[in-house]
């Protein structure tokens, strides 16, 4: 599933976004909340798309200018049908205002912002509350953040302001300091799968999937998972090579797979697949693995490895994962620095006889 889709642009929508099954609880406190105390001028929602943060975003906005008033059920949505309904559906809400980059920009600048905050100041169109929505807020850059604090703290009467970020570090503290702040629950894996089979996925292959996407059944269920699919396959082949070549071996392998892929991106499907061998070499089974589909080539794997090797390969992953934080290393310093990791771990097991060596390998030596 790409950004945009995930992030469930109205255009084309036929009824309002149905809240996820995991976020039930979020729906009736969000609820609660908005019922029980004063709107706010500003909310900021913390989630990630990927687990449906958009999707409960644009189910809030709207509930928010759905005309019909909220029935006594906490799960009720916006009705679909008013008036007010089918203009957030058509795109053309004249209360709704979308801050986010133009076209082919990954930011959000300051020209938009003003737009906002010149939107914030007209009167209702539809008579009822305005909303300006903020997909993926981390986007603002700094003039566009600081044109928009005013506006922030004191919105003309009947706007809010609806912020989503996944990151709310990447937003100005007087931004954050100025919004009530709504944390959205990460979906439960029962819940999740239980879903994901709901969307016609096999138990075996949504588990999988859940698996490379880091538990995040949105992303689970779009094209990320068949991409994290093939790098894990790529990366099972590699380091079945790794294995046979041993000490004589490209030492700087990874670069060589990983090809446009940033060492952010590789690394966690990495670390899935060490933590997979792990299991496997402890006597683990496969059932809940990434490595359900790949099983009969990580079984030889398996007989090549030792347990301490495959425990050696996952912290030099966490450690992977430390120095992509601390060390201000770029994406190709970072791989080549892990590529040496495991590629020491090889020549120290078969070096100290581990049962890892290969009989193909001693043969031709
Ligand atoms: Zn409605």
């Amino acid at each position: 599933m790409t950004q945009a889709a995930r992030s469930a642009a109205p255009e084309g929508r036929s009824k309002p976004p149905a809240v996820l099954p995991w976020q039930h609880e979020d729906w009736a406190r969000l609820g609660a909340l908005l019922a029980r105390e004063r709107l706010p001028h500003a909310l900021l929602l913390l989630g990630l798309p990927g687990a449906g943060a958009l999707t409960f975003a644009e189910a809030v906005v709207a509930r928010l200018l759905c005309a019909v008033p909220p029935t006594a059920d906490p799960l009720a949505a916006a009705c679909g049908t008013c008036v007010g309904c089918r203009l957030v559906l058509a795109g053309s809400h004249p209360d709704l205002h979308r801050l986010e980059p133009e076209e082919g920009h990954e930011q959000i600048r300051v020209d938009e912002a003003r737009a906002a905050v010149a939107f914030a100041g007209l009167k209702a169109g539809q008579g009822g509350l305005k909303v300006v929505f903020v997909p993926q807020a981390e986007r603002l850059n700094v003039q566009a953040a600081n044109c928009l604090l005013k506006t922030l703290e004191e919105p003309p009467l009947g706007t809010l302001f609806l912020l989503t970020t996944h990151c709310p570090a990447r937003l100005l503290v007087t931004v954050r300091s100025r919004c009530q702040r709504f944390a959205l629950r990460p979906s439960g894996r029962p819940v999740a799968l239980a879903w994901l089979e709901a969307q016609g996925l096999p138990g075996p292959e949504a588990a999988a999937r859940l698996d490379l996407c880091r538990g995040l059944p949105l992303d689970a269920l779009g094209d990320a998972a068949a991409e994290q699919a093939a790098l894990y396959a790529d990366l099972v082949a590699a380091l079945a090579a790794l294995l046979s070549d041993g000490p004589e071996g490209d030492a700087l392998w990874l670069s060589r797979v990983a090809g446009e892929r940033t060492h952010a991106t590789l690394l966690p499907v990495l670390t899935l697949l060490c933590e997979d061998l792990l299991r496997l070499c402890s006597g683990g089974g496969t059932a809940t693995l990434a490595a359900a589909a790949q099983v009969e080539r990580l079984t030889p794997l398996k007989g090549r490895l030792t347990r301490e090797a495959a425990g050696q390969w996952v912290s030099a992953c966490y450690a992977s994962a430390r120095q992509g934080l601390a060390s201000g290393l770029k994406s190709d310093e970072l791989l080549d620095a892990l590529s040496l990791s495991l590629h020491g771990v090889v020549g120290r097991m078969l070096a100290a006889g581990g049962e890892g060596k290969d009989p193909e390998t001693a043969r031709r030596r």
